[in-house]
């Protein structure tokens, strides 16, 4: 059955992704758009369409999404990096579906537009 949103896609397979890790919690993959050198989104496989939604029981796969992002970030080879989560359209978030983003590999301006 098809997910509800591109990301949910992924998550069953209905559509391609170029997969940098997968467990049982999280699925991480190389945004299509990329916007540094490495810019790659970690999902979980719950569906939770923002971090508005997300609830109490929520909190050790929270926790587990942010330990993931660390280690892909490290392996990937990056000392400095971005970890983003957009909420809501008018803070950035075009997909549906909580996803953390890990920017780097170039230097990144603060504030963010
Ligand atoms: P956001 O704007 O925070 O919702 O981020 C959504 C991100 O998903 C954007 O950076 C898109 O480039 C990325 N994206 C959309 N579709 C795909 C896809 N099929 N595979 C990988 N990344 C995607």
């Amino acid at each position: 059955m098809s997910g509800k949103t591109i990301f949910g896609q992924i998550i069953n397979q209905e559509i391609p992704c170029d997969e940098v890790y997968s467990d049982k919690h999280c699925i991480a993959f190389r945004d299509i758009q990329p916007q540094a050198p490495v810019h790659i989104l970690i999902i979980p496989r719950k569906e939770i369409d923002s971090l508005r939604s997300v609830e109490l029981e929520d909190q050790n796969l929270l926790g587990h999404l942010l330990l993931v992002a660390a280690s892909i970030a490290k392996s990937e080879g990056l000392d400095d990096w971005r970890t983003v989560i957009n909420t809501g359209e008018k803070a950035g978030q075009t997909v549906f579906h909580l996803h953390i983003h890990i920017i780097g590999g170039r230097n990144l301006n603060w504030p963010p537009g």
